[in-house]
């Protein structure tokens, strides 16, 4: 929740601007109006000879658990260009991107997940600041139990069922 306007540093309020049907941050001094949208998050199933590359996240929140590599997308990035910036950053793996393997709407928290699935080209990766340990695992020795968010287990799920 943002308190001050980024604009005029004016105080916010959260009420419907005329016109409007729902409540916005309303800045009280310039009037500018501060939608706050979605976020997309992009990401892939990097995959090589069958198993699939995890990460286990050393961040927070999740911290420990296992995840696809994935991550915001930044502005003046295509999704695809986002996808292929956190599987580097997050595993240090290369990957070539396939197709659109599934979106992910997460309406409560605000979040759409864009996966894609990906071919590694090498065998190479590794941990990252944001990974602590980095793992190709085959689909049968998934840790389903230590998974950090259920939009990645389905997404795992999905392509186990599909391949
Ligand atoms: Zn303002």
């Amino acid at each position: 929740m943002m308190n001050f306007c980024n604009r005029c540093a004016g105080p916010l309020c959260y009420e419907i601007p005329e016109g409007d049907n729902r409540k916005r941050n309303v800045c009280q001094e310039c009037g500018d109006i501060h939608y706050q949208n979605p976020k997309v998050i992009v990401g892939c199933i990097p995959v090589w000879q069958g198993k699939i590359l995890l990460c286990r996240r050393n961040i927070e929140p999740k911290f420990g658990l296992w995840t696809l590599p994935a991550g915001f997308l930044e502005v003046g990035e295509t999704m695809a260009e986002g996808a292929l910036r956190e599987t580097y950053e997050e595993s240090l793996a290369e990957v070539e991107l396939k197709e659109l393997f599934g979106l992910y709407d997460i309406p409560h928290i605000g979040q759409v997940y864009s996966i894609y699935l990906a071919r590694m080209t090498s065998e190479k990766f590794g941990i990252t600041p944001e990974s602590s340990e980095v793992r190709l695992f085959s689909p049968e020795d998934i840790p389903w139990d230590d998974i950090a968010f259920d939009v990645i287990k389905s997404a795992l799920q999905e392509y186990i069922e599909r391949s």
